[in-house]
């Protein structure tokens, strides 16, 4: 798979290296970290599932996740649902998005990535 993948990259003249800074999965990891355990309150009981497209109230366990982070499979409509109180989405939204540290990082990946997208793609969708 790799020699496949090194050949497309080659052959569409792509860096995957400078697409995403160096350590980035390491900082996604260190993200996820620091952001799983404040949101643990959102997590809802099993016996508290709504399906969020059907609002059936009866799933399975459709993949488990870290820290009690769950998926659930709808048993009418198989809509797969997260075990978080959805209803407390606007403050869940400004939590993690609406926060120096996210900002920071929004920041400096997108401009770690500027003149290579900039010098990739720029030209291309400008045409
Ligand atoms: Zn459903």
């Amino acid at each position: 798979m790799k020699i496949i993948d090194d050949l497309c990259l080659k052959f569409f003249d792509i860096d995957a290296r400078r697409l995403r800074p160096k350590n980035f999965y390491k900082g996604v990891e260190d993200y996820r970290n620091k952001i799983l355990p404040k949101h643990r309150h959102l997590i809802k009981k099993q016996d508290d599932y709504t399906c969020t497209l059907c609002k059936g109230v009866k799933g399975s366990l459709f993949l488990e996740w870290v820290e009690g982070y769950q998926l659930y499979k709808c048993n009418l409509c198989e809509a797969i649902s997260p075990n978080i109180d959805m209803s407390a989405k606007q403050s869940y939204i400004e939590s993690v998005y609406e926060n120096d540290d996210y900002r920071k990082k929004f920041m400096r990946e997108t401009h770690d990535q500027f003149a290579y997208r900039k010098k990739q793609y720029g030209v291309e969708r400008y045409q």
